[in-house]
C-alpha cells in the first residue's frame, strides 16, 4: 500500500499538484475537488486533509464536519441543476474498487437515463 509521501491526494492537499479539475471548497479537515475522470458533470471527491486509508481510519470526531461538507457539496450540485439526485460512493480497499489509497467520498450527480450503473451484479 502506498505511503503518504507517494500519495497523490496528499500531494493535492500540500499544493504540490493541482486538485483534479478544480477545487470546490474546503473545511478545517476536508477538501472537495472535481474528479479528474468524472462519471458526470460535477462529480466531486471529498477527502480528509490527513492521510487516512479507509473510512475505518477517519476519527469519529470528524464525522459532523464530514457530513456537513458532503451535504454542502451535494446541495450545491442540486442547486446548480447538475443532478436531480446524487450518489455518495465510498470504496474501501482494492477488492471494493479503491484505486487511490487515501480515503475519499465520491459525490455523483444523477439524471434520469444517464446510463450510470453502480454495484450491478453481472449474472
Ligand atoms: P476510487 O476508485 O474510489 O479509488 O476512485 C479514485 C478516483 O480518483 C477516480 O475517480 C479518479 O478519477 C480520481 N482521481 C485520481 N487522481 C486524481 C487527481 N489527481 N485529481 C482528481 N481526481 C483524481
Ligand atoms: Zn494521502
Amino acid at each position: 500500500m502506498k505511503k503518504e509521501k507517494d500519495c497523490i491526494f496528499c500531494r493535492i492537499v500540500k499544493g504540490e499538484i493541482p486538485p483534479g479539475k478544480g477545487k470546490i471548497k474546503e473545511s478545517d479537515n476536508f477538501l472537495a475537488f472535481l474528479d479528474l475522470n468524472p462519471h458526470a458533470e460535477g462529480h466531486t471527491l471529498i477527502i480528509p486533509k490527513k492521510h487516512f486509508v479507509t473510512i475505518l481510519d477517519i476519527p469519529n470526531t470528524l464525522a459532523p464536519e464530514l457530513l456537513k461538507i458532503i451535504k454542502d457539496v451535494a446541495s450545491e450540485l442540486m442547486d446548480k441543476k447538475l443532478g436531480d439526485g446524487f450518489n455518495v460512493i465510498q470504496n474501501n480497499l482494492e477488492v471494493a474498487g479503491q484505486v487511490v489509497m487515501h480515503a475519499h467520498f465520491h459525490i455523483i450527480p444523477r439524471k434520469d437515463n444517464d446510463g450510470l450503473r453502480f454495484l450491478v451484479r453481472e449474472n
